[in-house]
This record gives C-alpha cells, structure tokens and sequence, in this order.
C-alpha cells in the first residue's frame, strides 16, 4: 500500500465498496480515494460534550442528557409525543410528531437519556424536535465523541454514517509515503505559515472540539484557507499554461505604421482621452510582437473601447491582414458596422458583415468579401464563427462584451483564423468592470488594460431612487423632457422566472403611457419581437422619430442615441447594480443634463435599498461592481454562464477573495523557481476533462 498515491486508488478497493456504491460516489464526482479526503464536510456538529438545559440557545446543535420526568400525547394543532426531561439546570422538552405506541413507554420516568438535536422555542420552553437519542442504562458510561462531527454534501442513497466510515478509512493512510504528495515547497509552506496538506486535511475531517463551530462555518481555519489556497492556485497556473501554450504560436507581427490611424485621427472632431492613448500604445506593442497577443481591455460604457478597438484594427490592415470584431447582439453589431463604416470607408477600407438574419445573397455577398480578402474589416455576431465562414488572412480577432464567453470558446475562436501557422492576436473588451481579485482567477490567461478615464464634457447621470406610488410625477416628468426635445427610455425590468411576463409587463406599460402621454409618440421593443421589427423600432427612436421608448433589458448592451436624456427603470431591484449601470449607461451620452429614476415596487428591504443607493452615489463602475461583488456574490456579477465554467471543491471566490493577491505571487514564483511541481498541483485539483490546457 505504501508508494501508492490515493489519487491511484479506487473507492472500490475500500472495505464495503462495491459497483452499487461506487457509481453513487461517482455522482459527487468522488472516483478515487483522494476525491475522498477532498470532499469536504460543509458542517460541524459539536457533539463532544454536554451542553448543560440551562444554558441551550436557540438554534444550538448541541447534546443533552437528563433524567425523564414525564411522557405524554399532547394534542395541539398536531398529536405530538413530549417527553420531558430535566438535568438540574433547567427542564426541556423532547417532541415527536411521527412516533410509535412503544416509543412512549421507552420514556419510563426516572431514565437517563441523552440526545442529539437543534435547539427550538416551542409551546413548552426550550425543544428539541425529533432528536436522535439513547436511553442509557444505570451502569453505562456513555463514551463522548472525540472530535466535531462532520456533514458532507451527499446524495440519494448515500448517508452520512455510509461517508464517514468510509473517510475513516482513508484517513489513516494519509501519511504513508507517497499517499498524498506535498507539493508545496517548504520554503513556501513556511512563509505562507502553512499546514502541511496532511494535517490540513485530517483537522478538516476529524476538527478537534477546541476549534471554534464559527470559524470553521465561515472558512476561516487555517486548515481551510490551506486547501482553498492550493485549490485557487491549481486554477491560476492552469489559466497561465494555457498562455503559455497559447503564446507558443507564432503570430504575424503587426508594425504600427501610422498610416491609416493618422487618417483616422485627422478625421475625429476630437482628442483620444489619455487612457485611450496609453491603452492603445499597451496594444500596439502586443501586437508588433510575433506571437499572439491576449489581452482584456476593461472600460466603463462610454469610455470609448469601439474607437480603440478601430485603431487596433487598422494595425492589422496596415500590414496587410484583416480584423474582425464580434458582438454579442445583431443590434450590436449592426451599430457597429454603420459606425465603423462611416469611419473608415474614407480610408478607402472596405467593411463586411455577417450575422443570422441576413438573406442568402446579402450573406454570400459578404462570404465572398471577407475569403477573397477584398474586405480587410469584418463586423458581425457568431455567425463569423460558423464552418461557411473563411478569412482571406485574418490578423486580429476582437471580441466586445466578453464576458459571455469562456476560456474553452476564446481558444475556439483563434483556431478559426489560424492560416499557414500563423495565429491572429485576440482583443477582448468589456464594459462590466470586473474586480480585480475576481479578474485575476477567471481571467488569469489574460493581460489586462483599463480605460479608466471618460471623454471629456460628460456630466454624471443625476439618479434618484423613488417609489412606484410616485409614477404620476415620473410620467409628468416624461413629459416635461419630451417637451424640451429630449428622447426617453422606460425600461421595464426582468420577472426572474418568465420573459414572457416581462413582456407582458412592457406591454401594459405601453398602452398605459400611450394613454396618459398620448401627444407623444411611443414605441415598444422587447425580447419576443422578430430582429427585424426590434431593429426597425430601433432605428425610429435613433433617428427621433419617436419620444419614448418602451423596453425590456434587451436595450442594455451598445444602443447609442445621445438625444436621450432620461431613463426609468421599473423595479430596479431586481436587477444586479452591474446590469443597472450597464443601462444607465444607455443616457448622458449627449451635452445635456440626464437623469435616471429607479422607481421601486414597496415595501423594499434594507439591503435593496442599500443597493440602490450605491446607484445614486456613483458613477463609477469599479466601485459599482465591488458593491456587488459584496452583496450579491460573484455568479451576479460575471453571469451564471461564466461561473459555471469554474467549479471549486474547495474555494469559493467570493469567501476567499483575499488570497487572490498572493495566489497569483505565488503562482509566479512557483513557475520561476520549481516549475516541475507546477503541472502535479493542476492535476490534483482538476480532472483532466477540465483543465483548461487541454482544449
Ligand atoms: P464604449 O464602447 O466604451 O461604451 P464608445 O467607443 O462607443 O464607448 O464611445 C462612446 C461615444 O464616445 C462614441 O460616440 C464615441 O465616438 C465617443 N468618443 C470616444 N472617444 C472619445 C473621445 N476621446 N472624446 C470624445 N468622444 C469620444
Ligand atoms: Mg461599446
């Protein structure tokens, strides 16, 4: 047994293993005996001691032992067997609801019993419901447990005796040689002040009863943070040999040439604000290197990515390739098309593009431009991604709004471009902030920019937090600004469970408002209308021909109409702040002064109103999104489809956000000084299936 790692061993060459119960263990993703030790419990229960009646809280897990002093059927809304029982401190109640005709004489009068349960305040004082309990006998000495008693995560068929029994077969085996490999060098497991990984794993197991129930709860032990620590780091170097890999190929190294962005320049009424600047420089050194560049740029709506992301790709035009940039929505990329074309037809670069509802010949059209390479500028959705599409000689992919994509899909995408050897660099933008803690584990691939810096002239959108009983007004206040020439966003917010009553909702919205406004002209676009008709909605409130416009939240991402000054968002509570920055972004983007009401439905609870505060305190999308990060938790803020790409067994992003700064050192340490242990920590940690080197 020895020399051999549990990682090598199945659950099946435990005692009492067989397939029944193996292919049970497998649907915790528990295959081997190392699975075993790492399936952590997710609760203690303290039952090393007596926990005297007099002293119970509510609440408490805890075990009692006292003598009865009666048992009875009681009648309240439920027949219930109580049994009472005292211990000298104080006297308490034992009940059942589900109990059998001999259970009741168990509970003789004068017997000692000791029981297991969750403290209540029920009809008769302190309660526990259905304990689990032993009668004891005169002469027994009833042994206490000797450590805090694990709950693990389960499933169907599986008890917790059944998980317990066999971790403590396992247990004993965690230090023979061999068995479980620390491959943390001492000298960093003595800096960090660190367990060894035995003994981190066995307290969390088998916790001694001095260790606190709330530490342990919170992820706090040393014990914890050890494993957690490892884990996250296992995910960093995973992330960074992907680059590593990735940056092996080598890429066309693509010379600024001041060429055509000094025509582009020329062309601007403006300045490119200095974040610009240095972002675009931070690029234009990337890309003159010959191997791909990977980079994130981060900037809050309206800091001017677009403009950016344009002179990068006339780097690659310059040099005789094409670049394509890729939006997450049809309208997206339509306004981007129009945009950029405007911009760059003068330069004498052709612009193509591709999404789903073009018409076959539209669509061939444009297969045509960007193959033979007569088009060096391609704008489109996924659609540029499917099987029929072929660049001529691609140089620079650029995504926007990344964040709906994964790492597995960014690795999908470069392998479209790749032409004799030759892979394009990667520009990845977004407009959600994106914490930095956060930033470093999911986007540790990445090198990362930040535009942090508006154009100059934009005043902040004034915001104010009012309730739904106060509507008249906010329609009074519609009014007032459509009277003043300005254009209107009325947004109607998300029903969790049902778009469809969103729609509904923007619908009702619609008549009322064309009703009470009926001088106005109304519009309504929401998320089961065809592109088409969206579109053509779009493009009348763009061109002013109407005031209003009515919408659910498929407004949020890129619609640019700087006429519009003023948005109500309907019960913004139930929208992440990040979402709702994301659409107030939508306003202010002209010289006049804009407003944002978020009108709530009543009664709204203290943290929503806290929440919604932030929104009027700041306009700040980092500092937005660190506030969200804290209350909601980081599935909100990057997206459920993002956070289902990492799974941790151990860590958990938001509890463990502060070790970020020192994984990530310590990941880079590990890479200089002993990168031999590097791809065993990966291993361990990440089943092949997942890591992400393997795509
Ligand atoms: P983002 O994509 O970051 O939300 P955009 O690139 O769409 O921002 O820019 C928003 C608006 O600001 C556009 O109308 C753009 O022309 C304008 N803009 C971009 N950079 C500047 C600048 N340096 N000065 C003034 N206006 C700018
Ligand atoms: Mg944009």
């Amino acid at each position: 047994m020895s020399n051999t790692s549990l990682a090598d061993s199945s659950v099946t060459g435990l005692k009492g293993v067989g397939a029944a119960l193996a292919e049970k263990l497998s649907r915790i993703n528990i295959h081997n005996q190392q699975d075993l030790l790492f399936h952590l419990p997710y609760r203690y229960q303290d039952r090393t001691r007596i926990t005297a009646i007099g002293s119970l809280r509510m609440g408490q897990a805890c075990v009692v032992r006292g003598t009865v002093r009666g048992a009875s059927v009681v009648f309240g809304k439920r027949r219930s067997l109580l049994v009472r029982i005292s211990d000298g401190t104080g006297t308490m109640s034992l009940r059942f609801y589900h109990f059998s005709a001999s259970q009741k004489n168990q509970f003789r009068k004068g017997s000692e019993v000791r029981c297991f349960g969750e403290v209540r305040i029920g009809s008769t004082g302190p309660e526990l419901y259905h304990p689990e309990y032993k009668i004891i006998k005169d002469d027994e000495v009833e042994p206490e447990e000797e450590h805090l008693t694990p709950l693990y995560p389960t499933t169907e068929g599986l008890n917790q005796t059944r998980i317990r029994s066999l971790v403590e077969q396992v247990l004993p085996k965690l230090n023979l040689k061999g068995a479980l490999t620390e491959y943390l060098p001492l000298d960093i497991l003595q800096r960090l002040n660190f367990l060894s990984l035995q003994e981190a794993v066995f307290t969390l197991h088998q916790p001694t009863p001095d260790i606190s129930l709330e530490q342990l709860d919170a992820g706090e032990h040393p014990a914890q943070r050890r494993l957690a620590f490892e884990e996250l780091l296992a995910h960093n170097l995973s992330l960074q040999a992907i680059r590593a890999e990735a940056q092996k190929d080598p890429a066309p190294a693509l010379i600024e040439q001041h060429n055509l962005s000094a025509k582009l320049t020329e062309q601007l009424s403006f300045n490119l604000t200095n974040a610009q600047n240095r972002v675009l420089k931070e690029i234009r050194k990337d890309l003159a290197r010959p191997f791909p560049m990977l980079r994130l740029v981060q900037g809050d709506v309206g800091s001017g990515k677009t403009l950016v992301a344009l002179f990068s790709a006339l780097s690659a035009i310059e040099n005789g390739f094409q670049a394509c940039l890729m939006a997450p929505t049809e309208i997206l990329a339509e306004q981007h098309f129009n945009n950029i074309s405007t911009l760059i037809t003068p330069l004498g670069i052709e612009t193509a593009w591709l999404v789903g509802k073009q018409n076959k010949k539209n669509r061939e059209a444009n297969l045509q431009k960007i193959s033979s390479g007569s088009a060096n500028m391609v704008v489109g959705t996924h659609a540029l991604f499917q099987e029929s599409v072929h660049f001529h000689k691609l140089g620079l992919i650029i995504i926007d709004e990344q964040h709906r994509f994964g790492v597995h899909q960014r690795l999908a995408l470069r392998e479209k471009g790749v032409r004799n050897g030759l892979v394009p660099h990667q520009l990845i933008m977004t407009a959600t902030p994106i914490p930095r803690t956060l930033a470093m584990s999911v986007y540790a691939d990445l090198d990362s920019s930040v535009i942090d810096e508006l154009p100059p002239g934009r005043k902040p959108v004034v915001t104010n937090v009012i309730s739904q009983k106060r509507r008249p007004e906010v329609v009074e206040r519609v009014a007032s600004a459509c009277a003043e020439s300005r254009q209107v966003y009325w947004v109607c917010t998300l029903i969790e469970e049902s778009e469809e009553l969103q729609c509904q909702a923007a619908e009702d919205t619609f008549e009322d408002l064309s009703r009470a406004l009926s001088h106005l002209r109304i519009g309504l676009v929401h998320g089961r209308m065809k592109p088409a008709e969206k579109a053509n909605i779009m493009n009348a409130f763009k061109k002013h021909e109407l005031d209003v416009l009515v919408a659910t939240t498929v407004i949020e991402v890129g619609v640019d109409v700087p006429n519009a000054s003023v948005m109500i968002i309907e019960n913004p509570e139930r929208l992440g702040l990040a979402q709702l920055h994301q659409l107030r972004g939508r306003v202010g983007r002209g010289n006049a002064n804009s407003f944002c009401l978020l009108m709530y439905s009543t009664p709204l609870s203290q943290q929503s109103k806290e929440r919604l505060s932030v929104m009027r305190e700041t306009s700040d999308g980092f500092v937005i999104a660190e506030k969200d990060l804290e209350l909601r938790g980081p599935g909100e803020v990057l997206g459920t489809r993002q956070t289902g790409l990492i799974q941790f067994r151990v860590a958990d992003l938001e509890r463990d956000q502060h070790l970020m700064d020192q994984v990530n050192e310590i990941a880079q340490q590990l890479m200089i000084n002993h990168p031999e242990v590097c791809p065993w920590i990966v291993n361990r940690w990440l089943p092949e299936s997942k890591q992400y080197g393997q795509v």
